[in-house]
C-alpha cells in the first residue's frame, strides 16, 4: 500500500515550519548578521505566521492548494530576497501538484523539483553558490528515497555552505569574507525538511502507514523519534 498525503498533512507541515522558524528565528538572524543584514529570522517569522493565519482562515482542499496559498502569503508579506524565493518554491510546487486530493511522497518530491528549479531560475543561483539551493537541491533528491533522507541531506547541505564563498544574494557583496559562515537561507531550508520529516513521523503514529513501510525504515513511529530526541 502506498501512503498518500492530504491537504491537512501539508497544513500540518507548514504549521510545524512556522513553529520551527519562530523557535530558531534568533539563530537565523544571527547567521544573517554575519554575512547579511540580520533580518532572515524576522522575515521568515513574519512570513510563516501569515501562512498559518491564512490557512486557518481559508482551509485548502488539496495539497497543491495549501502550498500555492502559502507561497502567495510569503511573496506578499516578506520583503527580503527570501520571501519571493520561498514563495516561488511553494507556489510552483503547489501548481505542479495540481488538483489531486491526495499525493504520494514521490509526487511531492517531483513537484518540489519543479519548485526548486523555479527558485534557481528566479535568483540565478546554482548549487555551490552558498544559498538556500545548497540545502533544497539535495533535500529534494533525498525525498525520492524517504522523508528522513531529505532531512539529512538538507542538514548536510546547510553545513556544507560554511566553507563556500557566496556568489549570489547580499552575502556575495562580502566576497572572500563570506567564507567560514553558514548560509542563513540554507539553514532555514533545513528547518523545512526537518519539519516535513517530523510530521511524516507523526502520520505514522496516526495509523495511516502500512506496517511494512515502518519496517523498511521509511517512516519511524513516534517512540523512535522521542528516543532520538531524548538522546540528543
Ligand atoms: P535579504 O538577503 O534580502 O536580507 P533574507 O535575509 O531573508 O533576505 O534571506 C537571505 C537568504 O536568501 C540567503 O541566506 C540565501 O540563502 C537566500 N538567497 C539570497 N539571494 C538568493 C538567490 N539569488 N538565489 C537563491 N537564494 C538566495
Ligand atoms: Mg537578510
Amino acid at each position: 500500500m502506498t501512503q498518500t498525503f492530504d491537504a491537512a498533512f501539508l497544513v500540518r507541515w507548514l504549521a510545524t515550519v512556522a513553529e520551527a522558524v519562530d523557535r530558531e528565528a534568533d539563530r537565523l538572524t544571527e547567521l544573517d548578521s554575519a554575512i547579511g543584514d540580520a533580518d532572515h529570522g524576522a522575515n521568515l517569522r513574519r512570513g510563516f505566521a501569515a501562512v498559518t493565519a491564512a490557512l486557518a482562515e481559508d482551509p485548502p482542499a488539496t495539497p497543491g492548494g495549501a502550498l500555492a496559498a502559502a507561497g502567495r502569503q510569503l511573496i506578499s508579506t516578506v520583503g527580503g530576497a527570501s520571501g519571493p524565493l520561498y514563495g516561488t518554491l511553494l507556489r510552483r510546487t503547489g501548481k505542479a501538484l495540481g488538483d489531486d486530493p491526495r499525493v504520494t511522497r514521490e509526487q511531492l518530491a517531483e513537484a518540489l523539483g519543479t519548485g526548486v528549479a523555479a527558485v534557481s531560475q528566479l535568483g540565478g543561483a546554482q548549487v555551490g553558490d552558498k544559498t538556500m539551493l545548497d540545502a533544497l537541491t539535495p533535500a529534494v533528491d533525498g525525498l525520492r528515497d524517504s522523508f528522513g533522507a531529505a532531512r539529512t541531506a538538507a542538514e548536510e547541505g546547510a553545513l556544507a555552505t560554511v566553507p563556500l564563498r557566496a556568489r549570489k544574494g547580499r552575502a556575495s557583496y562580502l566576497g572572500e569574507r563570506s567564507v567560514g559562515h553558514q548560509d542563513p537561507g540554507a539553514t532555514s531550508s533545513a528547518l523545512l525538511f526537518a519539519a516535513l520529516d517530523e510530521v511524516a513521523r507523526g502520520e505514522a503514529s496516526r495509523g495511516q502507514v502500512a506496517p511494512d513501510e515502518v519496517a523498511r525504515g521509511e517512516v519511524a513511529p513516534d517512540e523512535t523519534q522521542s528516543d532520538a530526541e531524548g538522546a540528543a
